[in-house]
């Protein structure tokens, strides 16, 4: 560290992104990106808007905002765009977190919430998920304190009903409940209808992994208006400009060719359910996913083995060194080509240590 860092930042361990590398081609199964390029309309767009950089952007989204507002069924005062999913959690953490307020979170689950609560200085409520790494929902009922879950959870994948999470939000009145639906459209059912009955309820989305735009970082918080408001001002504290020109076309177009994403999902909806086949098949243990990756296990080569070798036949899939997790492997669903390239892979390398 350097020695001009505050002291409030010694202890703080920031968030390790998956790995982004450049040294050569990978079938690149690590970070939940889409393996489809996004629309043509999206590319066309984003091109025009190139023309128009120099002008700054419209703090307020407003094409984009309405645009987002009927896709989910809300108002425009519903809606903040942020500049990826990522902000969203940012700002809900500095805006309705302090040492007062704790905020509780399963122990299996994104990484960046212990952070953004490290970094916002405040205490962190860590409750353990099940031995089976489901979510018991009751211990989130009357907590009296704010919550946030990943709705399919990560890296699990494992799905809430949207009875249970109604539950959590209607038994914490006085306390925000943020559902971060990084993943609800791989089978999921979305929560944003209940933000109309609850005014606690901030729901995070993003453009990052059903559509194709992880690079253009766009997100959306869906909450009632007093809550989108306190959020806004947070936004205008920091960033008034955070969703660049072409970032808000990109999303804009996006959205006019839902179509083309709905398609996308069933493909990769498809393949999970074809490479769960394929690797139980080889033994692998793998959690039930509504997300577009699984979480899978095998009984003989740990998960770090299993990382290692398949980076070294250039796939690349993720690891954690965390406690309770660190027999896994996170692997991302591409296409149906991806997938038999990485499921080969992996049967030659049981082979392998069969042989041994
Ligand atoms: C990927 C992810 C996000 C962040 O996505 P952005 O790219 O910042 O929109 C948020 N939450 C979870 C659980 C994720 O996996």
């Amino acid at each position: 560290m350097g020695t001009f860092l505050s002291k409030k930042f010694l202890d703080l361990h920031a968030y390790t992104p998956g790995e982004q590398p450049q040294d050569m081609a990978y079938t690149k199964l690590n970070t939940n990106e889409s393996p489809f390029a996004p629309s043509p309309l999206v590319e066309e767009k984003v091109r025009e808007e190139a023309g128009r950089l120099n002008l700054y952007c419209d703090p307020e989204c407003r094409l984009l905002r309405q645009r987002a507002a009927s896709l989910y069924g809300v108002a425009a005062a519903n809606i903040l765009p942020v500049n990826g999913s990522d902000e969203l959690l940012y700002f809900a953490f500095m805006a309705f977190g302090d040492a007062e307020h704790p905020v509780a979170y399963p122990d299996i689950s994104y990484g960046f919430y212990s952070v953004y609560a490290a970094v916002n200085q405040i205490p962190s409520h860590v409750i353990p998920l099940r031995e089976d790494f489901s979510l018991d929902y009751r211990d989130y009922c009357g907590l009296h304190e704010n919550i946030v879950i990943a709705n399919p959870n990560a890296p699990t994948g494992i799905l809430l009903p949207v009875w249970q999470i109604e539950e959590i939000v209607r038994s914490n009145p006085h306390n925000v409940v943020l559902i971060d639906e990084a993943y609800i459209d791989f089978g999921g059912q979305s929560c944003v209808p209940l933000i109309h009955k609850y005014d606690n309820l901030l729901v995070a989305q993003t453009f990052s992994k059903s559509r194709s735009l992880a690079g253009a970082r766009l997100g959306f918080g869906i909450a009632s208006s007093q809550l989108v408001g306190d959020l806004s001002t947070i936004k205008y504290s920091v960033d008034p400009y955070h969703v660049n020109r072409m970032t808000q076309a990109a999303g804009i177009a996006a959205m006019d060719t839902d179509a083309y994403y709905k398609d996308n999902c069933r493909s990769i909806m498809e393949n999970r359910a074809y490479t769960t086949r394929r690797l139980e098949e080889m033994g692998f243990c793998v959690l039930p996913s509504s997300a577009n990756f699984i979480f899978a296990r095998h009984p003989r080569m740990s998960g770090e083995a299993l990382y290692l070798r398949l980076k070294e036949k250039a796939i690349l899939v993720r690891h954690f060194k965390t406690a309770r997790i660190a027999d896994f492997v996170r692997i991302t669903i591409g296409t149906k080509e991806q997938m038999d390239i990485l499921l080969q892979a992996v049967s030659q390398l049981l082979d392998d240590s069969d042989g041994q």
